[in-house]
């Protein structure tokens, strides 16, 4: 067998990654087989094909999932994506990080994620509209502010939420802000959305940094995705932990200045022409390159599946925050954990934009909107509260941060199911 077939045969996708984690924190925690068995498969799948006629008189079929993976805790809550990659699972592995977010975040909901085949960096606004439009039109039926509330993930936006939430007020008859979340401030947005998913992870790289007694002030930082969660990221790191942000790239490549970069300045450039490359004064890093830097924070915040068995090893950081969703394969975990690196898992890491979604619906169901410094106060003292009760299991069962993670959601989905009698 040559080299390149054992690769492939050992390349699981990334559902499978996460019922493998599931079942190692099942094996740690001795978690009863029935809880673990519902635990592993996604409740509800829903597929729809989305019939669009494009700007050029053409129809175009395209496909869309929702998969709702667990309501134990409430309803099920998380992003739609659009993206060209898009699977049914990568799709279920998402919904099940959403429901473990929620839950280390001790939020009153479980998990789902949705996504549609498209690319829509391709498509015109009137294309995009139409598409989410009858995306809603076919899975309407199972969402609702009780039952199911998606929010804007990769590619989606709060203008694409906004056309969301008319479609499903038109459909139900009703003004139903709280049916979606990230949307525009003046339709039942909340202060502080746009920023929070970086928020949150700077909060819990403060912590991180605390615990492991790192200084951060000029503490050098890579981050690869300059897009919602990673320019915000940047800029807070600068501003209000006075990092310096050494490296970041997007889709096309990076740029790296050991010197440090003025992430405004970067992200005003990309605003202009479309990307980071180019920026002045400093060398192109590509994707790849960026993550094996000479770097003590390292923030992956573009897609899964960045961090490998092949790359783990040249990792230099001490410090690795997901803000991407999978950006770390179960084989580098292992290297990473081994190395001392200390990974900071997205379901933590990047729960701030779901916790301020969380503070969203419940301004919308209330009636009653908060001021951003609210915002601000109350996601902090749910990313501290949430980071310290990560720490504590990552203390007592000597397990990696993720792992640490995964049984304390575990613990509180599965304590809920017991308390409904569903098992
Ligand atoms: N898409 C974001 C996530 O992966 C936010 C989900 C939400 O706000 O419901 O956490």
């Amino acid at each position: 067998m040559t080299q390149t077939e054992v690769v492939l045969e050992e390349k699981v996708n990334l559902f499978q990654q996460v019922q493998r984690q599931i079942d190692q924190a099942a094996s740690i925690m001795q978690l009863e087989p029935g809880i673990h068995s519902i635990l592993r498969e996604p409740m509800r799948e829903i597929r729809v094909s989305l019939p669009l006629k494009t700007d050029d008189g053409r129809l175009r079929l395209f496909e869309g999932f929702r998969v709702q993976y667990n309501d134990a805790r409430g309803p099920t809550k998380g992003g739609i994506r659009f993206h060209p990659d898009e699977t049914i699972d990568t799709v279920r592995a998402l919904a099940a990080w959403m429901t473990w977010k929620c839950a280390i975040m001790d939020l009153p909901y479980g998990g789902a994620k949705g996504g549609i085949i498209c690319n829509p960096k391709e498509m015109s606004s009137r294309e995009l509209e139409a598409l989410s439009r009858t995306y809603i039109d076919k899975i309407y039926d199972f969402l609702g502010p009780e039952k199911d509330i998606p929010a804007p993930d990769v590619y989606t936006t709060p203008q694409i939420m906004a056309w969301m939430m008319d479609e499903y007020s038109k459909l139900r008859g009703c003004y139903c802000p709280g049916v979606i979340t990230g949307k525009p401030i003046s339709l039942g947005g909340s202060l502080g959305r746009d920023d929070a998913t970086a928020r949150g992870g700077v909060y819990v790289v403060r912590e991180a940094a605390r615990w492991l007694k790192m200084e951060l002030s000029g503490a050098r930082v890579a981050v690869q995705g300059y897009g919602n969660a990673g320019s915000f990221a940047a800029v807070l790191l600068g501003k209000e932990l006075g990092a310096k942000i050494v490296a970041v790239s997007d889709s096309r490549g990076g740029i790296y200045n050991p010197q440090g970069l003025d992430p405004t300045a970067v992200l005003q450039y990309k605003k202009k022409t479309g990307s980071v490359v180019d920026f002045g004064g400093a060398e192109f890093v590509s994707n790849k390159e960026i993550l094996e830097l000479d770097v003590d924070i390292l923030i992956p915040a573009a897609l899964e599946d960045q961090i490998t068995g092949e790359n783990a090893d040249r990792i230099k950081a001490r410090v690795v925050a997901e803000l991407a969703n999978g950006p770390t394969t179960p084989e580098a975990d292992k290297l990473l954990h081994e190395k001392g690196v200390f990974v900071i898992p997205d379901f933590l890491c990047n729960a701030g934009g779901v916790t301020v979604s969380y503070f969203e619906w419940v301004q919308n169901i209330s009636g009653y909107s908060w001021p951003g410094e609210t915002v601000k106060q109350r996601l902090d003292a749910r990313m501290t509260t949430a980071f310290e009760q990560v720490l504590s299991l990552f203390k007592e069962y000597e397990v990696d941060l993720r792992m640490a993670a995964y049984i304390l959601a575990i613990k509180r989905v599965s304590e809920v199911m017991q308390l409904r009698g569903w098992i």
